[in-house]
């Protein structure tokens, strides 16, 4: 018999039950107590359905209230010291560790946040010394399988492995110069093996150790690391599957095929051709092969006839009991149900499987591969069959203008003008700026009101014309804050967007989009990324009249916003049928019109933000140059059309560009923003060290967290920046969009970082 898995499971609830609670609780209207039995609540629906759909291996374990990397840290004693001793719960010290908290006389920021590999989920990085003391305070896996179990539903446990945890952290502040996590190897493995021996103890048949770190080079030093860790736990342990997920093993499998487990799962989605190696490599061995065939990472229905050629080489090569059908990764990064979209067309919701539709699809693939007869699988492997054709069919059609208009791409639509020393001369004139100019990254808070607004006009109560109104009061207010604070390069603060791609795909050509196809970003963080189904195109400028409406109510220059090309592809689930370079192309044509327009709407300065653009970088090295290539170019393309004097901008989130860094040159923007205000000077000296030439304005507050940073705070580390970036090409401002933000935090934030930079303009 093939079985069935599901490697994870979003966490927010067919209806953000999670959402809502959590931040219910952070707003003191809930209790702990009531928070946890909203959790249960959603565990205890997502593993019935589960099991309703005949998934074999349901996952536990792997539910947070925030993160699951911050769920190890906790339950591991990983607490950095300035979170003790507050007289905070245990349930407060986490969500301290994954926000800040501010309130009652205790002031914290937030631990760092990171990408979580290729993808927009974020993971808090745990910080690890030599001075950590493991200790495993709880098992949340086998609180979690137990949980399930007494429901009736047996689960497999998800834990994060051992490596892959430590890898992903960084050295805490009091570590000493030449410590790396991993050192830490030896110390962490008792607490594994307690964990996975109380699993084994409960009863627990197999348990999935997550080691996604496999699929990264640099795995390949960590070889021996893997095997002693392995060796360790497998004894002790119920049957390890070991996971790895979103790229290939390629020669890292030389060492894993060698490991101990029982089983190994792989991203076929992501990596197919993966599959030949890891059957020759595994075959000799009793390990069982888990095939990642339905993406746990794009919303498009799995193409079954695939899957099933996929899971018939691995049954003739290794038998039977030998295959698993799983899904590619954790179904974390879709939304959980396409039952409650109600706008999808018919025709579109057959081209799409969310999380409960993509359980059921690897059931239907494990029940075909295991001989079934059963009539109902017999239909669905049809209906499949039919979608997919239908699918095809509407691929074949494509908008013909926009494939010509990709086709008459010119090498001069990449490169501006003149060169930026040049430029800066010209737009110094136009713009009129401050030394240390201040600006922010675009958003300002997105309160009730504005949301209500929104909702409304969905919903049919108020007007266009009265939702207009309402934005152009909403764009006034932050316009006149941004005077009265005395900042110098001002924004209209995106009131009218629901999510900078969201936003956008909502007006072009060639997008769908849900009504509740939430993802988790980070925390209660949740977006709901566009659907890109066919060919882009702007029918009608997008944001003009808002940035020239809020350019015409004050004498400061304006700066316009956009999201870049590359940001929306990777925010959005792209097709699957044609390139991303395509789609980025095509994106990037429609970005160079609306650009176009703002100049011509008397905008003189114009953002283009591309924080995902390092997040897309593939895991793997080799791949790493045919997409800097096509995603710089894309930007450039975007932003290239205007005159010398229109200031171009973007902002780049958690920018750990050290490697990419002749990218970010290469984009030529006028002015970059970027994150730092998390990672220590490392980043800025790496600005210095390739000599980067244009403006930049590194983050100078954190502006994840409510915290307030005090006007000193924000000098010291104007000053520390000041000794790596020359002060003629910094700007000042916080580290990304201020959307998450209450009104209240912002003003003092902001008035504070406006009085640094004019302090920095007397005296640094
Ligand atoms: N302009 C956007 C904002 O301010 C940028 C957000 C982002 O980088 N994530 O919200
Ligand atoms: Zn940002």
């Amino acid at each position: 018999m093939v079985s069935s898995s599901v490697l994870g499971f979003p966490r927010i609830g067919a209806n953000r039950e999670v959402k809502k609670a959590v931040e219910a609780y952070w707003a003191g209207k809930l209790s702990a107590e009531d928070l946890g039995k909203a959790a249960a609540d959603v565990r205890k629906t997502n593993w019935t359905n589960l099991k309703e759909r005949n998934v074999d291996l349901i996952s536990s374990g792997e539910f947070s209230l925030y993160d699951h990397v911050l769920d190890h840290s906790s339950a591991f004693n990983v607490i950095p010291k300035r979170y003790v001793g507050l007289g905070l719960s245990a349930l407060d010290v986490f969500f301290a560790m994954g926000r800040g908290r501010q309130a009652d006389g205790v002031d914290v920021p937030a631990c760092e946040m990171k990408k979580w590999f290729d993808s927009n989920y974020h993971y808090v990085v745990p910080e690890l010394s030599e001075q950590t003391d493991f200790k495993l305070l709880y098992n949340k896996a086998l609180q979690e399988y137990n949980e399930a179990k007494a429901l009736g539903v047996v689960t497999r446990p998800v834990v994060l492995g051992p490596i892959s945890y430590l890898v992903l952290g960084k050295a805490a502040k009091e570590a000493s110069a030449d410590f790396q996590p991993i050192l830490l190897l030896s110390k962490i493995l008792p607490v594994y093996t307690q964990l996975l021996s109380e699993l084994k103890a409960a009863g627990v048949d197999s348990v999935q150790v997550d080691e996604p770190v496999l699929v990264l080079d640099k795995a390949a030093d960590l070889d021996k690391q893997y095997a002693t860790a392995y060796a360790a736990l497998v004894p002790v342990a119920p049957k390890i599957v070991l996971t790895t997920y979103f790229s290939r093993l390629d020669s890292n499998l030389n060492f894993v095929a060698k490991l101990p487990v029982a089983g190994l799962h792989i991203d076929l989605v992501r990596a197919p051709a993966q599959l030949d190696d890891v059957l020759a490599a595994i075959k000799s061995t009793p390990i069982v092969l888990s095939l990642g065939v339905v993406s746990g990472r794009n919303i498009w229905k799995c193409d079954f006839d695939a899957a099933i050629k996929h899971g018939q080489k691995a049954i003739d090569a290794l038998g039977q009991d030998r295959v698993i059908i799983a899904t590619s990764s954790s179904l974390l990064h879709t939304p959980v149900t396409l039952a409650s979209e109600k706008k999808l067309t018919a025709e579109q919701k057959d081209w799409f499987s969310f999380a409960l539709e993509k359980a059921s699809e690897v059931a239907t693939i494990a029940a075909v591969l295991s001989g079934s007869q059963d009539a109902k699988v017999a239909a669905a492997l049809e209906a499949n069959k039919v979608s997919i054709a239908k699918r095809r069919e509407f691929e074949h059609t494509s908008d013909d203008a926009v494939r010509k208009r990709v086709a008459a791409i010119t090498p001069e639509m990449y490169n501006r003008k003149s060169p930026f020393a040049t430029r800066k001369n010209v737009q110094a004139k136009k713009l009129d700026l401050p030394k240390f100019p201040t600006t922010t990254i675009g958003s300002f808070p997105q309160t009730k009101e504005i949301r209500n607004a929104r909702a409304r006009l969905g919903k049919g109560e108020i007007t266009e014309a009265e939702y207009d109104e309402f934005i152009k009061k909403e764009i006034n207010l932050v316009v006149r804050f941004q005077e009265k604070v005395g900042l110098d390069l001002l924004v209209h603060g995106e009131p009218e967007r629901n999510d900078m791609v969201q936003y956008f795909g909502e007006q072009l050509n060639g997008f769908v989009f849900t009504q509740n196809g939430w993802v988790q970003s980070y925390g209660s963080r949740y977006v709901r990324p566009p659907i890109i189904v066919s060919d882009v195109s702007r029918p009608t400028p997008m944001t003009v009249k808002w940035s020239s409406y809020a350019q015409s109510i004050t004498e400061k220059p304006m700066k316009g916003m956009l999201s870049g090309p590359v940001t929306i592809l990777n925010w959005s689930f792209p097709r699957e049928d044609v390139p991303r370079k395509l789609q980025s192309q095509q994106l990037a044509l429609a970005l160079r019109d609306e650009v176009i327009d703002l100049e011509a709407a008397g905008i003189a300065a114009i953002q283009v933000d591309e924080p995902a653009i390092r997040e897309g970088l593939p895991l793997r090295r080799s791949d790493w140059d045919e997409y800097l290539e096509w995603a710089v170019d894309t930007f450039k393309l975007s932003t290239a059309g205007v005159t010398d004097a229109t200031q171009t901008h973007s902002h780049f989130c958690y920018s750990d560009f050290g490697d990419i860094f002749p990218s970010i040159q290469r984009l030529d923007a006028d002015v970059i923003s970027i994150e730092f205000s998390k990672s220590d000077m490392k980043l800025l000296q790496t600005f210095q060290q390739y000599g980067y030439s244009n403006q930049i304005g590194p983050g100078v507050y954190d502006i994840h967290s409510p915290r307030v940073p005090s006007e000193q705070e924000i000098r010291d580390r104007l000053q520390a920046t000041l000794t790596i970036i020359p002060d003629h090409l910094m700007f000042v401002n916080p580290d990304c969009g201020l959307k998450t933000r209450g009104w209240k935090e912002t003003e003092t934030s902001l008035a504070n970082l406006v009085a640094a930079a004019r302090w920095a303009r007397e005296n640094a």
